[in-house]
């Protein structure tokens, strides 16, 4: 098996999908359809909400784009969700739960903070287990 660099250096851990590998699988033309619409959809998203000039073709092309990308995205990862494996977000340098997959800027609905680090307190209250592995990891807070 051929190495090959991830953006964090790490394989992700159970549970979670690694993205990253899944589009290095991808041809040429599969990564053309799926980063066509996701910019697509992207634009119309932001241009919809931005006070831009044709705000009906920003929402079409964010409704559209969305609606391709799904479909790009289904096509070529039929199993993406099998298993509830959550996309590896600490492939991009994100730091997230292990437990519930929350980050900084998307904690849980009950307010939570860093007790470890790739625990948060929502998971460590409520996962007896997680409490002897939290460990003496830096302890952080959210804003
Ligand atoms: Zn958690
Ligand atoms: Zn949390």
């Amino acid at each position: 098996m051929e190495s090959r660099p991830t953006i964090a250096g790490a394989a992700p851990p159970a549970g979670r999908l690694d993205v990253d590998a899944a589009w290095r699988r991808l041809s040429a033309e599969q990564q053309a359809a799926i980063g066509v619409a996701a910019i697509t959809a992207m634009l119309g998203d932001r241009g919809r909400s931005g006070g831009m000039l044709l705000p009906t073709g920003y929402e079409a092309a964010a409704v559209e784009g969305e609606a391709l990308l799904a479909a790009a995205v289904a096509r070529v990862l039929p199993d993406a969700w099998a298993n509830h494996a959550l996309p590896d977000l600490a492939l991009l340098g994100i730091r997230t739960c292990r437990q519930c997959g929350c980050t900084d800027a998307c904690g849980c609905p009950e307010p939570c903070c860093w007790v470890g680090a790739e625990l948060c307190s929502g998971c460590l209250e409520t996962g007896p287990g997680a409490v002897a592995s939290a460990g003496s990891a830096s302890v952080g807070s959210r804003p």
